[in-house]
This record gives structure tokens, sequence and C-alpha cells, in this order.
């Protein structure tokens, strides 16, 4: 096996297609000095390494130290220094880097090979005694850290005990030899702690530090990270190991970061962060808030220092030049980092930029413009899920702001919540259902429970790229960051700015597309959905085949549904209708009936509101197809559940308690998710069907004739196992529809179908589809019958399953294509052996879900039908699933 890949003076062995075994940073650094680059000279351990490391009790695999060598011998050549030596030593930084971006997760250490004997020379070289003795400090610290298991807080104790005693304020007032002393004490409490001195052989140094970045792979912030993002433990972290360059080498030297496009907006221009005279790590913890690099980054951000292109003009010229030729080589954004080490540019970095979906979007469709990708490309390159970014609300321009502070944009969106000022007061709030935004100094990725749960983050420190702002971006969360006047005050809890003090609980809105932090509640506007957003879904929609519906009880649904690209209805559960105002007093007299005839008394009652929300629903839609589902639930949900409610239930209807509390024993059932419910109840009481069909028909009758455009009503049985079932209830239906129709003299077409939502109904798909002219999946009910799972109890239990791998995912959110997919794949071809042309669709939670819809594509589904706001999302993934 090979264990290493080098590159560095224009050639490499890896290239940009080795992500999965050089992970994401050695394969593009690989890929750069291919290109012929400025990228330090260096090698990348492959993740076969890591797992080799943890398959085998956490040891180097054999042979893997020489041929570590043998690329640091070629980085001796390029370099002319060498490592160990104590004349011109060659440093090293030893970074992870997975397959996948886990920003901050894993760890790093910088300027290894310095000892007592090295950092002389290094401080001769650089002609800077103190850069050396800080240098040499800085690596005590991190080796400490990384590969010793010491907190920084030992250091940071010692380091400020010093500042105190010889009354400096900034780590910057430290002198040489005082530099010198700290780290004659770092090294004293060292051994004291771990009764070694700290290791002055660079091999030793190196070897630790590779197993270190190793086992950081397992680390707790990492482990999260992987679970939240679904990162596959087995894909390991490789470690890139290169030659040290320095940009905290006086004001010559410079670190930074930049996208090739910026990432909130999708706008040409270059745009980027860089600090002068610092180390890489500095730019991304946010604790100094860096300059922008471009003058028109500046003059925007409306900041006074002056730019990297005033600054250093050539090195920034060279810089724009490589920005440019890397986004066209790889037809996509970078973010890349880079240093500066007097005057000569390092590229340290390049990866596809994380952005926004409203800059995703621009991207893709200027990108398709400039000729750079196809549509093809635009559409597959938007992830379905995160659209809904768009879909946020934004603060209504027209409203009054309370400005108490403001910030940088870091990620787009309007959100209103209490303050909290820790993540744990964030998971806290949520639990109870309270929203909040999460105010803090800056994060850390230890906040990152936290940040899940907030509607907004607000941080006082950093710049767009600091933690809070990648994080929120790639959540979709409304985040502002850097709002430098304002202060937060942790250990009274309060956050003041403009004079005005908040605490813990108050209301903030932040904007996290201007910047601005308001005091209360806000008035907000829904997003707009043309431009880019509008021209992209065009092309999705050209390319797919399958139809989008969705999931509708109610006008306002069905509007929001329209207005988002809905071509139909896929589902409208009736039940949804009959809780409204005094609705479910009739409902309860119908279900409490002693007889058929009472039923039939309150029915005639509740079919006037009935027809009245189809009639409303069929002229929304207009002419669109429109599936309505018969009455599914068991009776007894519409009935009072507690004592006290079935007090108030019996005054109300006049009724007396203890006969009230008699029918509802005897409605009363062990197991109602399989009991009298779905066609069951239309069989029972076939009166209740009856009033519906009527409803659905008159509807029909009256929306033709005021709009003229003709309806075709999709009437659906649920929970149908047997064909009789469907017999039976299609009778009750053609009965109404030749009364309704009669009576009106004017022919309506319509469709009788059934829900799939029984393994019974898949296997017998067949002979149900001699009755049924349309199916549609209750992959809801399909999942939890065929798992023998409650789906509503599912989810105490499935976060266990998941943890412990027994499941990678929840098949109630995303299809299990194996079991229920199997089953959907049989009722579909045997229903079509019967009906050929019938139509099939879902309609169960997972018709907006992007990798099920995908299967609903590979087997040949007509639509997917899901709730109003997955609309565009399922538009798009129907797209890309056919690409
Ligand atoms: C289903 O079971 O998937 C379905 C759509 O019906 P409901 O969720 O109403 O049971
Ligand atoms: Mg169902």
């Amino acid at each position: 096996v090979k264990w290493v890949y080098t590159f560095g003076d224009g050639k490499a062995e890896g290239s940009a297609r080795d992500v999965a075994l050089l992970g994401g940073k050695g394969a593009n650094l690989a890929e750069m000095a291919s290109l012929g680059l400025p990228v330090p000279p260096g090698l990348t351990v492959t993740t076969e390494a890591c797992n080799w490391f943890y398959n085998n009790g956490r040891v180097l695999p054999p042979g893997l130290q020489e041929e570590v060598l043998k690329g640091i011998a070629g980085m001796e050549a390029i370099t002319g220094r060498r490592f160990g030596d104590a004349g011109r030593p060659l440093l090293l930084s030893v970074r992870s880097g997975a397959r996948a971006s886990m920003p901050g997760m894993m760890d790093t250490v910088l300027n290894l090979g310095l000892n007592d004997d090295s950092v002389q020379a290094l401080g001769h070289d650089a002609g800077d005694a103190r850069f050396a003795w800080d240098s040499y400090r800085r690596f005590i610290q991190m080796y400490s850290n990384v590969v010793l298991g010491l907190d920084h807080e030992l250091f940071e104790e010692i380091l400020e005990d010093e500042k105190n005693r010889l009354g400096h304020e900034f780590d910057t007032d430290l002198t040489a030899v005082e530099w010198q002393h700290v780290v004659s004490l770092y090294k004293e409490m060292l051994e004291e702690e771990l009764g070694e001195p700290f290791p002055q052989e660079p091999h030793e140094q190196l070897w630790g530090a590779v197993s270190g970045v190793f086992s950081s792979w397992m680390n707790a912030r990492a482990v999260t990270y992987r679970m939240l993002h679904n990162i596959p433990e087995a894909w390991g972290t490789a470690v890139n190991i290169q030659a040290m360059v320095f940009g905290n080498l006086g004001t010559s030297s410079a670190t930074g970061v930049a996208f090739t496009r910026n990432p909130s907006t999708g706008e040409k221009t270059l745009y980027g962060e860089f600090l002068v005279n610092a180390q890489g790590e500095d730019v991304v913890a946010g604790i100094r808030t860096p300059q922008s690099i471009t003058e028109e980054g500046r003059i925007a951000s409306g900041s006074e220092r002056p730019s990297m292109e005033k600054l250093m003009p050539q090195t920034f010229a060279a810089f724009r030049e490589i920005c440019d030729r890397l986004e066209a080589h790889y037809r996509d954004v970078q973010d890349v980092e880079f240093t500066i080490e007097r005057g000569k540019l390092w590229m340290l970095q390049t990866r596809s930029a994380k952005r926004t979906t409203r800059a995703a979007m621009k991207v893709a469709v200027d990108m398709v413009a400039e000729g750079l990708i196809t549509r093809e490309e635009a559409i597959a390159r938007i992830e379905p899920s995160s659209l809904d970014q768009l879909l946020h609300p934004t603060i209504d321009p027209k409203a009054g702001r309370d400005v108490i502070g403001s910030g940088l944009p870091a990620s787009p969106g309007a959100a209103t919540g209490e303050i909290v000022f820790t993540a744990e007061e964030a998971v806290a709030a949520e639990a109870e259902g309270r929203k909040v935004i999460l105010v803090r100094i800056e994060t850390s990725p230890e906040d990152i429970h936290g940040m899940h749960v907030a509607e907004g983050i607000l941080t006082t420190r950093g710049g767009m790229t600091s933690h809070a702002a990648v994080v929120a971006r790639g959540m979709g969360i409304p985040c502002v960051v850097g709002a430098g006047t304002m202060r937060v005050d942790l250990r009274n809890g309060r956050l003041i700015g403009m004079g005005m003090t908040l605490e813990k609980g108050d209301v903030i809105t932040i904007d996290g597309s201007s910047g601005q932090v308001l005091a209360g509640r806000v008035a907000m506007l829904q997003p707009e959905l043309s431009g880019d957003f509008g021209r992209l879904m065009e092309w999705a929609d050209g390319l797919r085949r399958m139809d989008i519906r969705t999931n509708a009880d109610t006008p306002s649904d069905a509007r929001a549904a329209r207005s988002f690209g809905a071509e139909g209805i896929g589902l409208c559960r009736t039940e949804h209708m009959f809780f409204d105002g005094g609705r479910i007093h009739v409902m309860r007299e119908m279900i409490l009936a002693e007889d058929e005839k009472g039923r039939r008394a309150a029915l005639d009652r509740l079919l006037p509101m009935q027809r009245q929300d189809f009639t409303e629903l069929f002229a929304i839609m207009h002419g669109l197809p429109v599936t309505i589902r018969l009455l599914d639930p068991p009776l007894h949900e519409f009935l009072p559940k507690t004592g006290k409610e079935t007090r108030e239930v019996a005054a109300a209807m006049g009724m007396d308690e203890a006969v009230l509390g008699q029918r509802l024993d005897a409605l009363h059932e062990f197991n109602p998710m399989l009991g009298l419910r779905g066609c069951r109840l239309a069989i029972a009481y076939p009166e209740i069907a009856e009033m519906q069909a009527r409803a659905i028909f008159q509807a029909a009758v009256e929306a033709a004739r005021e709009t003229g455009a003709a309806v075709v009503p999709e009437i659906m049985v649920p929970l149908v196992g047997l064909r009789s079932e469907i017999d039976y209830v299609k009778g009750v239906i053609d009965r109404v529809a030749q009364e309704v129709t009669g009576e009106a003299g004017l022919r309506i077409d319509y469709l009788v179908g059934t829900m799939i939502e029984l393994p019974r109904a898949a296997l017998q798909a067949h002979a149900i589809a001699e009755a049924a002219e349309f199916f549609s999946f209750g992959t809801n009910d399909l999942t939890q019958t065929t798992f023998g799972i409650s789906r509503d109890d599912a989810a105490r239990f499935m976060t266990i399953y998941q943890r412990k791998g027994i499941v990678d995912h929840d098949p109630f959110v995303s299809l299990d294509f194996d079991g229920v997919g199997e089953l959907m794949e049989i009722a579909a071809t045997r229903g079509r052996r019967t009906r050929p042309k019938m139509k099939i669709g879902i309609c169960g939670e997972h018709g907006g879900d992007p990798v099920s819809i995908r299967f609903c594509e590979n087997i040949g589904l007509d639509y997917v039908s899901c709730s109003p706001f997955r609309v565009p999302i399922a538009r798009l993934a129907a797209a890309q699933a056919t690409i």
C-alpha cells in the first residue's frame, strides 16, 4: 500500500479526483501544485492510513514512517532546509483534512520541528528573536494540547500571570526575552504535569503529531459534527504535512481567506478578509476582526483600515489572478486560504465555497450565462432542501426599525426570539417551545447544539468567515456577526447596545440580510420567488418528468402551494376541516348520535360546510387535479379526552355526563391506528362517505358553472386492504355521483382511487386496481405497517436506533427502499398490469424528501405530493432525479 502522496514545485502524485483518499484539503493542494500555483511543498498521509490506525489499536501502519521521511527529503530539496537541523531548520505544519469539510472540528499543529536549538536558528533566519520565541511557545501549547492532552487553560494561566507581573496588556507587548521566559515556564509546568520533558527530537514530535491528528477524528466535537451531517465514521481523515510559511513575520506578511464570489449574495466580485502580521488560525478564529482584501469590499463595509489591494498591490494582483484561474479550473466558486510571507504569496487551501442558497442560485444561473456550466449542472448543484432558506421571511421595509446595533450580514433572513446567552439555555428554551436568538461574543464548535435550535445567531466579534458565520450559513439560520458596537455582559446576563440594556428573555430581531439588530418584534414579509430562483425553477420544470402536487387541507395552504408552483392537490385530508370553529360540535353530534337517523341529521348540517370547502379548493386550483380523501381517523379523535373536557362537552351539548361517558367508553379502542378508521369507517357508516361524496360533486358542479374550468375530482379511499372494501365504497360514491349529476343535469368526470398504505394492498394491487382508478402511496402508514412501528411513538426510539447504528436514517423521514420501497414497486407493477395507464403518486411525508423523490422517479410514479413549503424542493429534486 502507498500511504503517502507528495506535492510541490509544480508536481503532485495526487489530484482533485482523490478526495476520498487524500481528503478535500490534500486533494486540492495536489491539484493546485500540479497547476503550478505557489503551494508550500508537502505530503498527504492517506485516509486509509487513518483507518489502519483505528483498526490496529491506534498505531501508525508499518512503512508509513519511511514514506513520510522520503517525502520530507523532497521538501528539503525544494526548500533548501533540513528537518531537525539546528542551522536551517525545516518547520512543518501538520493538519487534518477529511473527505467532507468539518470546519474547526479536528486538530492542527503548527511550527513543528522547533526545539531549544532550532528556535535560535529561526530567530536568526527571521532576524526576529521575538517572533521565534513566540512561535516556539505557540508550538509547545498546540502540541501539548493535541498530542499530550494538556488543557489550553494551563498555558493561558501562565501567560496571564506573566503579563500581570510584567504590567503588559497584550501578547504583542512581550519581548523576546520575556517570551523565552514564558517558554521555560511552559516547559516546567509540562514536565510537572506529565513527568517527562517536552519532546525535543523533531521526529518524535512528528510521529506524535500525526497520531494526534488521526486521534482527533474521534474527538467528541468531530463525532457530533459527523452525526449532524451524516458523515460516515469510516471515511477517516487524511493528514497534510507541509513546509511552514509565516504570515506573522512583520508588516509585509499577512494571512487571509477569500471567496472568488460573494458567498452571501453570489455577486461576481472577489470577496475576502485578511490580517497583517498574523497566523492563519487568527482569521478563522474570529479573535481579531479582519480587514477587507479589496477596495470595493473595504468601502462597502465602511472600514477605514486599508485593503490588501491598497496595501500590497502586486501581491494582490497575483492573488486575484490565481483566484480567477482556480474558479475557471474548478468551474465553481472557490473558498481559498493564503499566507503572504514577506511579500511572497502562498496558497494553503482551495475548495468549493459554502454559500447561502440565494448565492448558490445566482452563481448557478450566472455560470450558465457565462458558459461555464450547463443548465443540468446548475440544477444538480443546488441542494434541494436548502431552498428552505429562500422561503425565510424578511423584515418588511415599511416596518419601523428600533436599531440597537449592527454587524455583518452573515446569513440571510430575519429572525425574532428571546435572548439566550449559552447553547445550553438555547436547548432548554427550545424544549419548552420558546423561540430564541443565541447571543454570544463568538461561537465555537462547542456551541453547535445550541446554534442548531436557535432561530438566529448574533455575535459581537468575528468576520464573515468566523465560526458563527460559516456554521449559520450551512444550517440556513439567519445570523449577524461582529456587532462590535454591542457588548455582551455574560456575568450579569445582559446585552448592551446603543445605550439600551437587554436581558436574557427579552425579545430581539436580527436581520441576517442587512446585519441590523433590532429591539422587539418586527413585521416581516414573505419571500420573493422570482429572479434567479424563478429561472432555475423554470429549468427544473422543463427537465422533470413527474408532476408536483401538494398536500393541502385549507384554502390558505392551497394558495401558498400554488404560489410555490404546485400542479394540483395530491391529498386533502378532510378530517382537518371538521375541527374548525362550530363544526366540531356538529361533528360530535354526528358521532354521538344514537342511530343512523341521528347521524344523518347532523351530516345534513355538515354538508353545506363541506361543499363550501371544496368549492373554494376547486376555485383556487382552477382546473388542476384535486384529490380528496374520505374521512380517515378514528372517530374518537374528535371527542373530548379529559374529564374536564368531557364535562364541558356534555354541558354544551345538553347531554347527561354519564351517558356521554358511556358513549366514549364504547368508542374506545385499544389500538386506534389499527382500528375503526380509513375505509372501515365508510363501510360501518356509509352515510358519512355519502355526505362527503355529495359535497364533492355538488362543489364540482358549482365550480364548473362558475369558473367554466372543468373540475375532475379524484376521490380517494384510505386504508384499503381488500378489493371488496374499495368495491363497496366505490359503490356508494358512484350512486351519489349519479344522483347529483342527475339533479344538476350536468356531466361530471371523476375518478375513484385508493391509497396504498397497507402491505396487503401493495401485494393485491392487481386486484384492487380493477376497482381503483388511481393509487396514491400513503407511505406514513405503509412505513408504520411494514415495520410494525407506531408512527406516533417512533421518535422516542428512532434516535437510539440511529445512534447505535441499527438504522442509518429514520424511515419515517426518508423511504426505506429495501422494505417499503419494494412493496411500492410491487404495487406499481401489479397495479399497472391491470390498468396500464393508471396514475400513481405518493402523498406520505416522503413526497417532500429529495432522496425518496429520486426513488419515486426510478419506479415510474406520475407525481409526488408534499406540504406547500416543500413544493419548490420537490420540483428541484424531481428534476435532479432525471439527471
Ligand atoms: C399516509 O399514511 O402516508 C398518509 C398520507 O395519510 P395520513 O398521514 O393522513 O395517515
Ligand atoms: Mg395514512
